[in-house]
């Protein structure tokens, strides 16, 4: 698949929505774990009105307005911080990007870049931080490495480094967050923001192979 229309990524983004939706209870223990347990309630909420919005959303032409009616569902339902990120995550690319009609793997390398840097200058962590940032740094990396050759192969790649990412902020104490009081207790424990984008990576390689 080297494109995808206005249509697919609205089925794409439904899709996502469902996985994030199912992972509730594991997001909730990770935050309970570190935080204050409402990652899974806020994502749930979160993608709830995303499935609203794009369900109900205006015929368009721009593949651009499907990411932006998602980020700002987000940044509208799940308040706080993380509300504000996840947010970024899809509209912060697509703000000023050229219309387009079908997007290409190369496009959606530069909407990723341009959202990490978004977060990265709205949230100030960095790797190691234990952060979302910690899976989703890698998965723009390791998209560009292996280019824009076909979704399949581009989702796949991005899938493999969120996930190891994830894993990797086991090892980290929290700068961000709740979890930063914690000091070194937090170690051993997962990020939940960081599992929310390898959830997401896991779901889009999951929609195209489908
Ligand atoms: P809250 O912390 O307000 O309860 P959530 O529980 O929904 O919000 O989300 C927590 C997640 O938000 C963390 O696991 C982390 O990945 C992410 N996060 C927190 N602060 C930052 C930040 N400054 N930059 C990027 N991500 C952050
Ligand atoms: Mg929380
Ligand atoms: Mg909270």
């Amino acid at each position: 698949m080297e494109t995808l229309s206005v249509n697919k990524l609205k089925e794409m983004i439904l899709y996502v929505a469902d996985q994030i939706i199912e992972s509730k209870p594991l997001l909730t223990e990770l935050d309970s774990a570190i935080g204050d347990g409402d990652h899974g309630i806020g994502m749930e909420k979160g993608f709830l009105k995303v499935k609203e919005k794009i369900s109900a959303m205006n015929p368009s032409e721009n593949v651009y307005d499907v990411f932006t009616a998602t980020g700002r569902a987000l940044l509208m339902s799940m308040g706080g911080a993380s509300g504000v990120m996840f947010g970024h995550f899809f509209a912060a690319g697509a703000k000023n990007a050229e219309p387009k009609t079908f997007l290409n793997p190369e496009d959606f390398i530069a909407l990723m870049q341009k959202s990490l840097n978004t977060i990265k200058e709205t949230g100030k962590a960095n790797i190691g931080d234990k952060t979302m940032v910690d899976a989703l740094e890698p998965a723009v990396q390791a998209m560009k490495m292996q280019g824009g050759t076909s979704f399949i192969d581009l989702f796949r790649s991005a899938e493999s480094a969120a996930k190891e990412g994830a894993e990797k902020t086991k090892a980290y104490q929290a700068k961000y967050g709740r979890a930063i009081f914690l000091m070194e207790r937090a170690i051993g424990h997962q990020d939940p923001g960081a599992t929310s984008v390898w959830i997401i990576f896991r779901s889009l390689r999951e929609f195209v192979e489908k």
